[in-house]
């Protein structure tokens, strides 16, 4: 690596760009670390003089080498470099000492779109709308510089002060050198499988070539996984996702909408060059005329504002209209609940004493940790379109386990804080709110207050004095 590379400025920013030329770590003040790599530390840094904030991708040396990955950070040394759109992350300069690299990058202040898929699970039309709209841009932007990302996945999509999209993590990128391999989209030689298993297409697979075109069949991965709150292809090991790619084997939960559903189905086709977006089907033009994007305003993308990020929740048809309702009903309300009931919790010896007949009769005492059930149900627990019935065990702890009712498996557990809240939305639907993630939530038996009084009750057990 060369001591010091700037990218190529905009006119605005050159004079920041040759201040942060040929810099050493003394020009910056070092603070939080922000995100942790494979092969790196990512620090929040201020430049010392501007009170500028940037993020340092600090890399050791010794641990690049010894685990090969020099190509990997030379190849996204590179890319970054090419790279000059709103749209991506910015190198600013890279510098280094004995032991370390550091890029110093644009700072991403709204971190991964990850974070808030993961907390919502899914997101609506329009939020999908618009940030696959950048999504697009972006890569219509990297394919005219001869660039294939080929691991374009939720994760590497950053978010900047404004919410727009910053996206990342060129390691895996491809630089297609000759026009001839510009031309054909195609990079010819076979390369070893790069990528992440659920977003990776079928001609890397099989022929282990990517195209302009493998980016666009992650971006119908992408959507459907935003509408729907999981990706198209998923198995129980890589194995099993990669036979599903190949053999384009997923399907469309219900309530998928149908707009949505025929723009996937355009990218996720098995031949590159029949993918809607690929050079050979007219390109980005025709990709962006898809009726999904009608109200995209290609133009001023940047300075649109974001929309709020909310979730996918249409009706299903076994409960048409419970999902697309917002408001709680009156008498629902759990702040009241909260101050109108006791403190319903057991004397020692009693407690001792259900706990004993608890082992002995409740099928679910293994799952309970020896904490005493205050609550249990069946439980329809919803991700996006996707919906699994669970066995929900409130305990104290205080814990809310979820275990498959089936195969007797225990999920997971709803992680309590003092900022776990529940909400009930109708007789059916309860959500739970915790700091990462909404948990929405169905009663089949349509007593999802008697749930929420219930939390409530054990909330103010264990925090209400705090
Ligand atoms: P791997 O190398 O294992 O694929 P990675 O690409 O996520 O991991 P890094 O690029 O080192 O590794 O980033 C680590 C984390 O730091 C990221 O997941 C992200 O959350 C955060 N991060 C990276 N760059 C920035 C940035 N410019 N602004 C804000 N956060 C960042």
């Amino acid at each position: 690596m060369s001591d010091s590379t700037s990218r190529p400025a905009s006119v605005s920013e050159s004079t920041t760009e040759k201040r942060l030329a040929k810099k050493t770590p003394n020009d910056f003040i070092f603070g939080k670390v922000i995100g942790e790599g494979s092969y790196s530390t990512v620090y929040l840094a201020k430049e010392v003089g501007t009170n500028r904030e940037v993020a340092i991708k600090v890399l050791e040396k010794k641990h690049i080498m010894r685990e090969k990955k020099n190509e990997y950070v030379m190849r996204e040394k590179e890319v970054l470099t090419k790279l000059n759109h709103p749209f991506f992350i910015q190198l600013y300069c890279t510098f280094q000492d004995v032991d370390r690299l550091y890029f110093v990058l644009s700072y991403a202040r709204q971190g991964e779109l990850l974070y808030y898929l993961h907390k919502l699970a899914s997101f609506d039309m329009e939020c999908t709308r618009f940030y696959c709209s950048e999504i697009i841009v972006a890569l219509e932007y990297l394919h005219s510089l001869g660039i294939i990302h080929r691991d374009l996945k939720p994760e590497n999509i950053l978010l900047n002060d404004e919410m727009h999209i910053q996206i990342t993590d060129f390691g895996s990128a491809k630089i297609l050198k000759s026009d001839s391999e510009r031309t054909t989209s195609n990079s010819g030689r076979r390369n070893s499988f790069v990528g992440t298993a659920q977003y990776v297409s079928p001609e890397i697979l099989t022929s282990k070539t990517a195209c302009y075109s493998s980016d666009l069949w992650a971006l119908g991965c992408i959507i459907y996984q935003f509408l729907s709150g999981l990706p198209p292809f998923r198995g129980l090991h890589e194995y099993q996702t990669f036979q599903r790619i190949v053999k384009l084997d997923y399907e469309f939960p219900e309530g998928f909408n149908a707009t949505a559903k025929d723009l996937v189905e355009k990218l996720l086709v098995i031949d590159p060059t029949k993918r809607l977006g690929s050079q050979e089907m007219g390109g980005y033009a025709e990709l962006k005329k898809h009726e999904f994007f009608k109200e995209t305003d290609w133009e001023n993308l940047t300075k649109t504002k974001a929309p709020p990020l909310v979730p996918y929740l249409p009706g299903t048809s076994h409960n048409p209209e419970m999902w697309s309702g917002h408001d709680s009903r009156p008498g629902f309300d759990d702040k009241r609940l909260v101050e109108i009931i006791s403190d319903g919790f057991l004397s020692e010896d009693e407690r001792v004493k259900q706990l004993q007949d608890q082992a002995k009769t409740n099928d679910y005492h293994r799952f309970v940790e020896s904490n005493l059930v205050l609550k249990q149900g069946l439980i329809d627990k919803r991700k996006g379109l996707f919906s699994r019935r669970r066995m929900f065990l409130l305990t104290e702890g205080p814990h809310l386990y979820y275990v498959d009712p089936v195969k007797k498996v225990l999920k997971g557990e709803i992680p309590w804080s003092k900022d776990l809240r529940p909400e009930a939305k109708n007789f059916k639907i309860f959500f739970i709110h915790t700091p990462n993630r909404t948990y929405y939530l169905e009663d089949p038996e349509s007593r999802s207050e008697e749930w929420v009084r219930k939390i409530n009750e054990v909330w103010k057990h264990y925090y209400g004095n705090q």
